[in-house]
């Protein structure tokens, strides 16, 4: 029977449901409610202000007057642009792999490249806190599938003990609603020493970490030859949209040949591989904008520390204050937003239950100022972020 109403009601009842509105954009930190209110935001993945940056802008601009406005195929029939040829190449060449292979969308480019590479008879393993993508491309793939403690490499090893014809680690590079680090010089080391491979999702450390913002791997001192699958997002730090996965050149080619999320779908406009061959640019060569980046989280940290409020071991952009019951992270956020301030609560499933949290992010575009102005807020709903 479909109880639509019942199941609709339910949702509410647990304080779950969602809902979006329409934000219009001031600046790359500004957001005007339907009502008029202009909130200082700090919930967007857009963790070097790329989105509004003039390069990118401009090179957007440019895309669309040499392109038009959509690419009107999918890659291998008649959609692919010299456009999208060139920035396979620069992020390639950014990471020092042999070759990359753009997605649409990064929830896309993961189902593809996991159900391109397992099938029945093989073993996932996954973090248990990986992205939902993940977690469906490896029920999609029809491997088996194995979740393993976070950032847990003795029990991953465990669950690498199963029979199974290919073995395939995967992990997000810096975790989506704690923002923490994986232990990946830990997990590959055990991904080889149990004839598996280790596949990393750095959607949000991609521009952040590293040096020249390549990422955790390039953190940890690894390279693109230890780890034949990188997947990163283009919406997140890069500011725009899309995704690729990066490696060598037959792993890369195997995934092309295979990856239905990628084969039977349009190509992104073209002009969005412009302007995201513009953020590339200023993530490799342009550091000042990391720098701040990371003097603001310092300072977030510091000042968080000396109100009391429990942070997550987190040294990336996304810096979550947990609140525990789902209810009482709406309240709070709700009560950020009537200080002017924008921080979205994020609640189960996305997160375990008893642990709905305010997902702080921070910014390039950020000023210290306003830093300063989201601690502020915090101290005055102080009594409102005890978790339980
Ligand atoms: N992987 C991770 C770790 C993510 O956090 C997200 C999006 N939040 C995605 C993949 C999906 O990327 P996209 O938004 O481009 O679909």
């Amino acid at each position: 029977m479909w109880d639509l109403d019942g199941e609709l009601s339910e949702l509410r009842a647990a304080g779950l449901e969602r809902r979006s509105r329409a934000l219009e954009p001031l600046d790359a930190v500004t957001l005007r409610t339907p009502d008029g209110n202009a909130l200082l935001a700090f919930c967007s993945n857009d963790y070097l202000g790329l989105s509004h940056a003039p390069e990118v802008v401009a090179a957007f601009r440019a895309g669309v007057d040499r392109s038009g406005v959509g690419s009107g195929a999918a890659h291998l029939v008649t959609g692919h642009r010299p456009e999208h040829e060139a920035l396979e190449a620069e992020l390639a060449d950014w990471l020092g792999c042999d070759r990359a292979l753009l997605f649409s969308t990064g929830y896309m480019a993961n189902l593809g490249v996991i159900a391109a590479l397992l099938g029945r008879g093989d073993l996932v393993l996954q973090d248990r806190l990986n992205h939902a993508s993940l977690l469906d491309a490896g029920l999609l793939s029809g491997a088996r599938m194995q979740r393993y403690r976070h950032a847990d490499a003795a029990h991953l090893a465990d669950c690498m003990q199963r029979a199974a014809r290919r073995r395939l680690v995967v992990t997000d590079g810096v975790f989506s609603m704690d923002g923490d680090v994986a232990p990946l010089v830990d997990l590959l080391e055990t991904a080889r020493g149990n004839e598996g491979v280790l596949m990393v999702d750095d959607a949000h450390g991609l521009g952040v970490l590293g040096d020249q913002g390549r990422g955790s791997l390039a953190e940890a001192g690894l390279g693109q030859c230890d780890v034949p699958l990188l997947v990163g997002t283009l919406g997140k730090a890069f500011g725009t949209a899309g995704a690729f996965v990066a490696g060598p050149d037959q792993w890369i080619e195997l995934v092309l040949q295979k990856a239905r999320t990628a084969i039977y779908t349009t190509a992104s406009p073209p002009a969005v591989a412009a302007a995201t061959r513009a953020a590339l640019a200023l993530i490799r060569d342009d550091d000042g904008r990391r720098q701040h980046l990371h003097a603001l989280i310092r300072r977030f940290r510091d000042g968080a520390d000396a109100l009391g409020l429990r942070l997550m071991p987190s040294r990336t952009a996304i810096q979550p204050v947990v609140v525990g019951d789902a209810g009482a992270a709406v309240a709070a956020s709700r009560a950020l937003e009537r200080r002017g301030l924008l921080v979205t609560a994020i609640r189960p499933p996305t997160v375990p239950r008893g642990s709905a949290r305010l997902r702080i992010t921070l910014s390039a575009a950020h000023g210290e100022a306003q830093v300063d102005r989201l601690l502020d807020g915090l101290a005055a709903i102080r009594p409102m972020l005890e978790a339980e």
